[in-house]
């Protein structure tokens, strides 16, 4: 079948590749050609874009004929064609997912799992082989290993829930990740309740990171065309009309082609309010498992793991000390762990129970703070900056009030545990996406070191100083 290379451009210029790849040793192929991209211009001439010189003179002598021969089998006509120069451009692209599996370098399976891992969105740190199990997450670990061998076809949809820091992101990550190194050809998408949020947002306004011309079609074709699809903390698609309506949409598509579908949430589906109901009873529709919170011995187990892989020196009472007192969350247990290690190696010290007693202590103290009331920390700013709390919450969006608001906002992200959308609704009913933008500018304000840095540091001061 011939291209019409005009309306084309794109799937000409790849197809002339997989032709020109036939014809030339991978060598180069690789070093040359896949350094070229193709363009139309308005002409309907051939624009070959090269990297430098170099690419550019073996093009032009060498393989030119091979081009042109190429371009007439595909267009049915011939395509006068030029060559141009142009340094930096992302011709990298060429050897990757741009022009699709042909070009993945499969030579190096190394390079090119670490590749899906990145197209797939997935970090390396979470895989099931550094996830230990327990009577705590027993159920949901034998689902996500069962889904990861077999995806789509016993469990679908897949819901696990929990509280912060227990393992849903590892889990839900190891999923994709054991997919991809079994399966390397299987599409798989990790995103956030968050992120897909924020890219359904983007795409409405038509334009992704700056990249103008990301539609909702876009969107929905990038969705659509998973094999596995892994959403973390739904809870923030959830409520949000247009998003929910659009998470729904793409649920229904997938599953209708069976294709898996892994949720996780901090809370059960029952949980969402009931105007969700379609969509809640989706989701209890698969399989829906739970974490629970490490007892002492899974708590021991998973920091005596985790100084064996790191090879850490620190006996086995010390460990036993941490995980009796860090008793919140894995992720905390973890943070304890880390800052018990640092302080033993900065001070030079024998680790001993009453020293890691010593480096915990910080950490309770710490804790102590995370347990701040986000109302004493509304106060406190209010008090800072000598404003009402009504006001706050209110509506008006004067500058002496914006500022206030958006250390608030901050302030209460940082020092407790509280989701965005839960500080929205304590601050007058806002959308977590304002929130969220609150957050950032001060955290950006934070960065730059000027005035608002020093307020902030002073109403933490008045907080934390007792
Ligand atoms: P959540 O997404 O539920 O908030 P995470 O998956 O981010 O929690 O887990 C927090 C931290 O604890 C991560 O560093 C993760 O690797 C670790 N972790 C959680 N559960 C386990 C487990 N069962 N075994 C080993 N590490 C774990
Ligand atoms: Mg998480």
């Amino acid at each position: 079948m011939l291209i019409d290379f005009k309306t084309k451009p794109k799937e000409f210029w790849k197809a002339i590749l997989s032709e020109v790849e036939l014809k030339l040793s991978p060598m180069v192929f690789k070093s040359l050609i896949a350094r070229t991209r193709g363009e139309i211009d308005e002409n309907g001439t051939l624009k070959i874009v090269c990297e430098d010189d170099f690419v550019k003179n073996n093009v032009e002598k060498r393989y030119r004929k091979i081009i042109e021969e190429a371009a007439i089998k595909l267009a049915g006509e011939k395509v006068s064609f030029k060559t141009t120069v142009q340094k930096g451009g992302e011709y990298g692209k060429n050897n990757t997912n741009d022009f699709g599996p042909l070009f993945v370098p499969e030579k190096n399976p190394a390079a090119s799992f670490l590749e899906k891992q990145r197209k797939a969105n997935l970090s390396p740190r979470f895989t099931f082989e550094n996830f230990i199990m327990g009577k705590n997450n027993n159920l949901a670990y034998a689902i996500a290993t069962a889904v990861a061998q077999r995806p789509g076809e016993q469990y679908n949809p897949v819901f696990i829930y929990s509280g912060v820091g227990l393992g849903k992101t590892h889990l839900i990550q190891a999923i994709g990740n054991e997919i991809i190194k079994n399966k390397p050809g299987t599409n798989v998408i990790y995103t956030t309740g968050e992120a897909f949020t924020n890219e359904l947002i983007e795409a409405i306004k038509g334009g992704k990171g700056g990249k103008i011309g990301y539609s909702t079609n876009d969107f929905r074709n990038k969705f659509r065309k998973a094999d596995v699809l892994l959403i973390d903390d739904i809870q923030f698609v959830i409520g949000k009309e247009t998003t929910q309506e659009e998470f729904f949409h793409t649920f229904n598509a997938l599953y209708m082609s069976q294709k898996q579908i892994v949720i996780t949430s901090d809370r059960p589906p029952k949980d969402f309010n009931s105007i969700e109901e379609r969509i809640t009873s989706r989701f209890s529709s698969g399989i829906v498992a739970d974490i629970q919170p490490p007892d002492m011995e899974m708590r021991a187990a998973i920091l005596r793991t985790k100084r064996d892989l790191a090879g850490d020196n620190i006996p086995n009472d010390v460990i036993d000390y941490i995980a009796e007192n860090v008793t919140t969350n894995i992720r905390e247990l973890e943070g304890a762990y880390i800052q018990v290690r640092t302080y033993f190696l900065a001070e030079h010290l024998e680790p001993t129970k009453e020293a890691a007693a010593r480096a915990l202590g910080q950490t309770i103290r710490k804790k102590e703070n995370k347990n701040l009331n986000i109302n004493e920390i509304l106060k406190a700013v209010c008090n800072y900056y000598s404003v009402k709390i009504p006001d706050i919450k209110g509506k008006r969006r004067t500058k002496d009030l914006v500022i206030p608001r958006q250390v608030a906002m901050f302030l209460i992200k940082e020092m407790t545990d509280t989701p965005f959308m839960a500080i929205g609704d304590f601050l007058g009913g806002r959308d977590h996406t304002t929130i969220m933008h609150g957050v950032r500018t001060i955290e950006e304000e934070v960065k730059k070191s000027g005035r608002i840095k020093q307020d902030v540091v002073n109403v933490k001061q008045t907080l934390t100083d007792w």
